[in-house]
């Protein structure tokens, strides 16, 4: 028994997908040089818009796939044609992206602050959440308008460059005070960062989808940082008090308490879409 066993190990090790090269310090020097080059380009692509590029890129495999598997030819042509095209899109179009992240590279910021952004991120806490219903509520009630983004995996330093910064806890009264009519900081919105508002009176992109005539600048604002990022975007109605919630480019009116709770605590079903390349989990920490 013992030596047919070792008579079937000594035939498969045979087999020359098994016979292992010699590793030595150079390959491993490879294998680490390429882990590190991929860990920074996942983390890039999960810190800015370029998530959005990965699904796109993610759907073309498939249709490459399907094509090769039915022998479709056409199929095959436009996508072999469209790929190499693609690259260049994709370089125009995340130019500025791109040259930030050579910057950080340049500057060594990648490197030094790998350990510290994977560990510091904090998921939004309840007692966040219950803070921001209370604040929609009264500022319902109120007819104040309002409009709260919730940064999740995406990074939103570039949308909060625009305001002003406030690094303060989350608090009810806080984001009133803030929306007040009049109050220096009212117009545009707040940002807010693992349970803290990192800013107020921010400039958002508008989409440029059409949506319902009655909806305004506010609205648009809202539903525009969905199309660029997984922020979670809560906005309160000036005109009629009606609590709407925007994500993934599309915005639902009129939402429950229980329905904000369910979306904005954890940003689990965003995070799934990510939990394939990045293993680390986020603290929850209030
Ligand atoms: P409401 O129902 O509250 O009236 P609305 O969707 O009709 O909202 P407007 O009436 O146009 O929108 O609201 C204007 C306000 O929306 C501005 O005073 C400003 O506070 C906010 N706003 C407009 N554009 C932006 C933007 N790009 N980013 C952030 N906030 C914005
Ligand atoms: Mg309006």
């Amino acid at each position: 028994m013992f030596t047919t066993i070792t008579n079937w190990l000594l035939e498969i090790t045979n087999v020359p997908v098994f016979n292992m090269p010699e590793i030595g310090l150079v390959q491993v020097l490879d294998i680490l040089i390429i882990a590190s080059l991929l860990h920074l380009v996942l983390r890039w692509i999960r810190r800015t818009q370029a998530w959005v590029l990965l699904k796109g890129i993610a759907f073309v495999l498939i249709i490459a796939l399907f094509a090769e598997i039915f022998n479709l030819v056409t199929v095959q042509w436009i996508v072999q044609n469209t790929i190499g095209m693609g690259l260049v899109v994709v370089v125009i179009l995340f130019q500025p992206e791109l040259r930030k992240a050579l910057e950080q590279i340049g500057r060594g910021q990648y490197l030094f602050n790998l350990r510290a952004e994977t560990e510091q991120r904090v998921h939004t806490s309840a007692h966040t959440v219950d803070e921001i219903i209370k604040a929609t509520r009264a500022m319902a009630n109120s007819l104040t308008g309002a409009i709260i983004v919730l940064e999740q995996e995406v990074d939103l330093s570039e949308h909060e460059r625009t305001g002003v910064m406030i690094d303060a806890q989350v608090s009810a009264r806080l984001l009133m005070n803030i929306f007040e009519k009049n109050a220096p900081l009212h117009d545009g919105a707040v940002v807010i960062r693992e349970n803290r508002i990192s800013s107020a009176s921010c400039i958002l992109p508008l989409t440029a989808e059409s949506i319902d005539n009655a909806l305004g600048t506010r609205h648009r604002a809202a539903i525009g940082i969905t199309e660029h990022s997984d922020a979670r975007v809560v906005v309160v109605s000036e005109e009629t008090g009606i609590i709407s919630l925007a994500v993934d480019g599309k915005l639902t009116r009129d939402v429950t308490e229980n329905h904000m709770r369910d979306l904005l605590i954890w940003g689990e079903p965003v995070k799934s879409r990510f939990s394939l390349f990045i293993g680390k989990k986020r603290r929850n920490k209030s």
